[in-house]
């Protein structure tokens, strides 16, 4: 008897532990599957990548004030490192640096960090589409949530009539023109002056002291683009950002483009009505346009399975799917700026005494880059 109480109490305690494996594997099942789906809505991932990157440039706005507070107060706060990245937003001293890399061969010195994160962007643009506006730029990122903010609020953007908007396109390639003409009539010795002088060797601490002393004119003009930017998508990028304008025109060569397959599509208009581009996507098959930001909000709300996809050409049996393209850009990102870190092509070669000494004359006409 007792051996057959031990026996019924052991089945039942086999049977307990199946059940409670049982529900475990399905809680985890549940929460696998969760996560799967989590990682389908490609706008999770966007927003996780998104918010990465700006937590990184806010930190690195920290560490840079720390950094000239220091010098401004003759070493009486808290001493912190130059953080390299903030080079990221000297782009036309990044672009000077390349070209004269390609005349001289001398991989210029001051803002190393700057053509680095140049470069990765410039080749990502090239083969992944403008992936940077989509996924890492912060002001990207702070316009979405601004016309979001306006479509709460007024229940829907403000687009521009075609015979405003193409004109006003076309503002940021004349932009961008005007810096890339400055640029390419340049000589190599030009160059040199300019990478070399006191103006350039100093610009990142002018950038900064642009924003924390803003003149009243800068503030309302960035407060205008803002408020713009709460009816108008992407006011900012689409109109004016000649950076985004270097980028959209080399993804136009970019083989990786979201891809609409006609046989399988319903014509839900479904990805035409979240497209931040006002790109008419369900009537295309390939999105060649140079306003796509790859940033997948058609992909994501496409009902119909394997109808809009990035592909690399119309006939690719295989996709990419957003999570593998946010891995990539990560991974491209951390790969080749640790690589520039570790070979020596990260860190400026601008000596702190330097700083000392520029910081307190910032003012002084050998800072005028007009000179
Ligand atoms: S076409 Fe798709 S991926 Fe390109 S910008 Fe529009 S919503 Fe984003
Ligand atoms: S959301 Fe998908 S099914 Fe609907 S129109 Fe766009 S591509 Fe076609």
């Amino acid at each position: 008897m007792e051996g057959e109480n031990l026996y019924v109490f052991r089945n039942d305690i086999s049977f307990s532990m199946l059940i409670l494996h049982a529900d475990s594997k399905k809680m985890m099942n549940k929460r696998e599957s969760k996560l799967i789906l989590w990682m389908n809505k490609s706008q999770n991932i966007r927003l996780l990548v998104q918010t990465g990157f700006l937590i990184l440039i806010i930190w690195m706005g920290f560490q840079f004030y720390g950094f000239v507070r220091y010098f401004e107060s003759d070493g009486l706060t808290e001493q912190f490192r130059r953080p390299p990245g903030v080079e990221g937003f000297l782009p036309i001293s990044s672009l000077m640096g390349i070209k004269y890399f390609f005349l001289t061969g001398d991989f210029n010195p001051i803002h190393p960090a700057g053509m680095v994160l140049f470069m990765v962007f410039f080749l990502f643009a090239l083969l992944m589409k403008k992936g940077f506006c989509g996924w890492i730029c912060p002001v990207g990122f702070l316009s979405e949530y601004l016309w979001k903010f306006g479509k709460k609020i007024f229940k829907r953007n403000f687009v521009l009539p075609v015979w405003l908007d193409i004109p006003l396109r076309s503002l940021k390639y004349l932009i961008l023109l005007f810096f890339v003409w400055a640029i390419i009539t340049m000589s190599a010795e030009d160059l040199k002056n300019f990478l070399y002088g006191p103006y350039n060797r100093i610009a990142d601490v002018k950038m900064l002291m642009f924003f924390v002393h803003i003149s009243a004119f800068g503030l309302t003009v960035i407060l205008v683009l803002a408020l713009l930017s709460v009816f108008i998508k992407n006011f900012w990028c689409r109109y004016l950002c000649p950076y985004g304008a270097f980028l959209g025109f080399l993804s136009l060569f970019s083989p990786l483009k979201v891809t609409r397959n006609p046989e399988t599509c319903t014509d839900c208009k479904e990805c035409t009505s979240v497209c931040p581009s006002n790109i008419k996507v369900h009537t295309k098959l390939r999105i060649h346009s140079d306003e796509c930001m790859a940033c997948a909000a058609c992909l994501s709300v496409c009902p119909e399975e394997d109808t809009l996809k990035f592909r690399v050409s119309k006939k690719a049996k295989k996709s990419i799917p957003p999570w593998v393209y946010a891995v990539v850009l990560v991974a491209a990102f951390i790969i080749v700026t640790g690589f520039a870190m570790f070979t020596g092509y990260w860190d400026s070669a601008v000596q702190p005494e330097e700083y000392q000494h520029w910081i307190h004359q910032l003012d002084s006409p050998e800072l005028d880059h007009l000179r």
